[in-house]
């Protein structure tokens, strides 16, 4: 895909953080939100919801995922994940949300996210270069 200029990284971030405002996170307060651009134009949105059963819980990323699948269907294909949260935290995607994503993004998708420095993107290979695949015997 292209770069994203300003504009659209700050039109995704914001759309993270609105989502993030959802958030059901009694027990930690990590308010997340993410927001994924599917190559069709559509963003998907989603956020973090805990459960009492910590283990339980899935991430923004996860959440907006399943839903993106859920709305539009196994052949969907996101270029530009956005992750936000309310807390003023730097919060790249976690392992767990890497792996579920590598699935369905783009071998050029992007990943933004807050660090240390403000908003950082970066290639999804370079978040994981080695994401677990299937490979079946011949
Ligand atoms: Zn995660």
């Amino acid at each position: 895909m292209d770069a994203l200029n300003s504009l659209e990284v700050e039109e995704l971030m914001e759309q993270a953080r609105v989502s993030a405002q959802q958030s059901y996170s009694p027990y930690s307060g990590f308010r997340v939100g993410a927001a994924l651009r599917l190559t069709s134009g559509e963003v998907v949105t989603g956020t973090n919801v805990e459960n009492v059963s910590y283990g339980l819980t899935i991430c923004a990323e996860r959440s907006a995922l399943v839903r993106a699948v859920s709305q539009f269907g196994p052949g969907i294909r996101i270029d530009a994940v956005a992750v936000a949260n309310l807390n003023d935290a730097a919060s790249p995607p976690c392992g767990a949300c890497r792996q579920m994503l590598a699935e369905f993004v783009l071998a050029d998708a992007v990943v933004l996210f807050p660090a240390n420095d403000g908003v950082r993107t970066m290639a999804f290979l370079e978040l994981l270069p080695l994401a677990f695949e299937m490979k079946l015997l011949p």
